[in-house]
């Protein structure tokens, strides 16, 4: 599953060199990675038993600026996935217009089996194996599936322990009172809702009143659920890693977020009835969000989509095959880079604070990534209607052209 990742990236990406014209040379540049780091690390667990884990860094750009993007903790991470992740972190700062480049890391290993102390000592170990990469300069880890705002913590603390002295900018989604921003947690969530109220102004229907099903329940699912909730659409449906419920009527998201939190699942809350992750995505509904996995909406459970739109808050979650039969049935979709850049676009403020040892209201925070992600949007929609192309082609010219720009403009070393 996860090696499908990079022969996404790569197809997306080749699609729109050839539409670019983009010279041969520049085209290799794009498809590789700057450096790819594999590290193998022991880690004392609780029972005194020794485990080797393998760790990855990888940086697939830093042309516009300092390499930014996600630690995954799962078991599925492989070197090519997060090679995928790296690239799709360029175009989605690119396409945002924040001055990072794209990075990714990941550890193969189930964070919901470790114990918190084999959790710190691990991330710990795998942020000393991996500190000859990241810096506030040079790149800036965050949370990704699996890691949170304590990881983020211990890489803060390691990282800053090495160094002598406290460097906040050294990673984001870090709790507020070490130098995280208020929003970040929301942020991806947040984007998601305003991309939402772009997707049924376009569409020519109120968001109130639209109905809505979310793959996924982590950060990015629950508060995208939560939050297009208050706004008063109607979520009929959720999912998570043990399956989905579906309600006609509606869920009640904050009964649901609390049944959640107590018994770890979503797929045995009432009034509803379980569906599966795969029947979740054939559902009725105005918008689908996918904010699970990658690789989900393929050729085979495309023609029977029953949505206006796709709102990707996961990274990837589309195979190549898959889009142009979405684009003839009429399916807007909105690509991974554009609508679950809320997070990253939050995180550029929070470094930009953090260097700044100066902190601003959540609603700075909101309205600044609010402003910029409809500005992204629009850019991106009047591209693809200029080029009677798919939304996801247009973001991507708009992302990989600018790359491109600041290679041609910096020209190539020595
Ligand atoms: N992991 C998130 C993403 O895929 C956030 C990355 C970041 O904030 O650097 O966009």
């Amino acid at each position: 599953m996860a090696t499908n990742a990079l022969q996404t990236a790569l197809d997306q990406f080749d699609l729109v060199a050839d539409r670019l014209n983009l010279d041969g040379g520049l085209r290799d540049v794009l498809r590789s990675c700057k450096r790819e780091l594999i590290v193998h690390f022991p880690v004392r667990m609780d029972d005194g038993t020794i485990r080797v884990f393998t760790g990855y860094r990888v940086q697939h750009s830093q042309a516009r600026g300092p390499a930014k993007g996600g630690i995954r903790y799962n078991p599925a991470v492989d070197l090519e996935e997060v090679k995928a992740l790296a690239m799709w972190m360029t175009w989605k700062c690119s396409v945002v217009n924040i001055p990072f480049g794209g990075a990714k890391g990941g550890v193969a290993c189930d964070p919901k089996a470790l114990s918190a102390s084999e959790l710190e000592r691990l991330t710990r170990r795998y942020t000393t194996e991996i500190s000859i990469l990241i810096g506030p300069d040079s790149d800036i880890p965050a949370p990704d599936m699996g890691t949170d705002a304590q990881v983020m913590s211990w890489i803060m603390d390691t990282y800053s322990m090495h160094k002598g002295y406290s460097i906040p900018g050294v990673v984001t989604g870090k709790p507020i009172n070490i130098g995280g921003t208020v929003g970040r947690r929301d942020a991806t969530g947040r984007g998601v809702l305003f991309i939402a109220r772009e997707v049924a102004r376009i569409q020519g229907y109120p968001l109130k009143g639209a109905t809505v099903a979310v793959q996924g329940f982590g950060n990015v699912g629950a508060v995208s659920a939560r939050l297009l909730a208050e706004e008063g659409c109607r979520v009929v449906a959720a999912s998570d890693s043990h399956g989905g419920v579906y309600n006609p009527g509606g869920l009640d998201i904050p009964k649901l977020l609390n049944h959640k939190q107590e018994s770890g699942k979503v797929s045995d809350f009432r009034p509803g009835e379980a569906v599966s992750n795969g029947e979740l995505l054939e559902l009725p509904c105005d918008i689908l969000v996918p904010a699970a996995m990658e690789s989900q909406i393929t050729a085979q459970n495309a023609p029977r989509i029953k949505t206006r739109a796709i709102i990707e808050g996961a990274n990837g979650p589309t195979l190549p095959e898959a889009d142009p039969i979405l684009h003839e049935r009429g399916v807007l979709v909105v690509p991974d880079i554009l609508a679950n850049a809320g997070g990253v676009m939050v995180s550029y403020f929070e470094w930009v604070q953090d260097t700044q040892s100066f902190f601003w209201e959540e609603a700075e925070v909101n309205r600044r990534m609010e402003t910029g992600l409809v500005r992204a949007f629009n850019d991106v929609y009047a591209l693809s209607q200029r080029e009677e192309a798919e939304m996801r082609t247009a973001a991507y010219m708009l992302g990989v052209q600018r790359v491109v720009e600041a290679i041609t403009t910096r020209g190539i070393y020595p």
